[in-house]
């Protein structure tokens, strides 16, 4: 456990993000502020703040362009998204998903009055393994959310064929898997529909921001409905929607953003590379597997460390400044408002019990130079190598 109080921890994020030397997990990318604050000035200009806006059209048309896929609902976050997600599709019951992601994949379940059913992962890729979906499957499931863990691709044909036998939707958290490809066919594509996050963390930001991609017209239509709280047109509400519409601000730092994501993939890429490059052999160590067949956006730089040894990892890298962070830990089924259901239970999550045992993010951003992350490769072979071999006991 951590000792540091909560403000002396936000005192030393502070001074360490401001103080030059210190590597955050990740860090935003913005592009320069002058083209955003000609975007400013339009928005002035016409006084459309809100409500499928100009920029926000744009932005829509733009996204399913470069993303492949057929439509996009622009949303204000990826949580309203999902909350939205599973109100289009009308999800009651139970839905089976996965405790190895962030908290809010769970939480939207929740929040529709569904329950959460844990499914374990599959050890390689960490994503929902789907040889463990159909125990779980009672009559109360009406659909399975998987997430794209890291930006791998979930095992989408295999999950495609479990929900059409059993005749349950998919939805998938695709926060992490921002212009994902699988043998040029985006990611994105597959099951009912994906939600995106463009969260500061996230690889395409609008500070806030989310979006449904969907390929059916008509669900297209009914998420654009929710969103304005369920209005179809100025007197009929079809729904009882939410208010979760992204303002002109966030649509025009999109439009923006997409002038440079792909280059920032290519440095993540040349990055992550590097590490892997650096980071190869060290006994005790594993990288995530990358399967070559992706085309990959390189969101985050997990590894994963031996039994015992991941915490003091993070706590070595903290002295120096450096701020990885323990994605995901703990498992979602270990949060009390989930961990009394009877899927939460650790005999049911084995590979996931282990994952979040070991994971550790290492930093992971387009600006970070090369010799930031030997700086990381240098704390994470020192601590490892003493780890496995010196001393093993004092750390444990
Ligand atoms: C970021 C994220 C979310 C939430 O998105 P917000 O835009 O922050 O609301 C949900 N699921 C996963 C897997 C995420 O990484």
């Amino acid at each position: 456990m951590d000792t540091m109080s909560k403000d002396d921890l936000l005192n030393t994020f502070e001074t360490a993000h401001s103080s030059g030397d210190a590597l955050m997990v990740t860090r935003p990318d913005l592009p320069p502020l002058e083209e955003f604050t000609a975007y400013l000035e339009k928005i002035w200009d016409r006084k459309w703040l809100t409500n499928n806006g100009l920029f926000h059209r744009q932005l829509e048309e733009r996204l399913a362009d470069y993303l492949g896929v057929g439509h996009v609902s622009l949303f204000s976050n990826g949580t309203l998204a999902l909350l939205s997600a599973l109100q289009v599709l009308r999800i009651k019951g139970e839905v089976i998903t996965t405790p190895y992601s962030f908290v809010a994949t769970s939480h939207a379940l929740n929040w529709n009055g569904i329950t959460p059913v844990f499914c374990d992962i599959d050890p390689l890729t960490l994503n929902l393994d789907p040889a463990r979906i159909e125990a779980l499957i009672t009559p109360n499931t009406t659909a399975i959310l998987p997430v794209h863990v890291y930006g791998n691709p979930a095992d989408v044909r295999e999950i495609e064929r479990i929900a059409d036998v059993y005749g349950l939707k998919v939805i998938y958290d695709a926060c992490h898997a921002f212009g994902v490809r699988e043998g040029r066919e985006s990611i994105l594509n597959y099951g009912d529909l994906s939600v995106l996050s463009f969260h500061a963390t996230k690889i395409f930001t609008t500070m806030e921001g989310g979006a449904i991609v969907t390929n059916d017209a008509k669900l297209k239509q009914r998420i654009d409905y929710i969103k304005n709280f369920g209005f179809a047109d100025e007197t009929t509400v079809m729904a009882p929607g939410i208010n979760g519409k992204m303002n002109e601000m966030q649509a025009a730092l999109g439009l923006l953003q997409l002038k440079y994501v792909d280059e920032r993939i290519r440095a993540r890429e040349r990055l992550s590379r590097l590490y892997r490059e650096l980071l190869a052999g060290l006994p005790g160590l594993t990288l995530l597997h990358r399967a070559p067949e992706v085309e990959h956006n390189w969101a985050y730089f997990p590894v994963f460390v031996e039994e015992g040894g991941r915490d003091a990892l993070y706590g070595a890298l903290r002295e120096r400044n450096i701020y990885a962070r323990r994605y995901f830990y703990p498992l979602i089924s270990h949060f009390p408002m989930y961990r009394g259901l009877p899927s939460a239970v650790p005999e049911n999550l084995p590979v996931a019990e282990a994952a979040a045992q070991k994971v550790i993010c290492l930093p992971l951003y387009p600006a970070m130079e090369e010799a930031d992350v030997e700086r990381v490769c240098g704390v994470v072979a020192s601590v490892i190598k003493s780890y496995s071999y010196s001393e093993p006991e004092s750390v444990i």
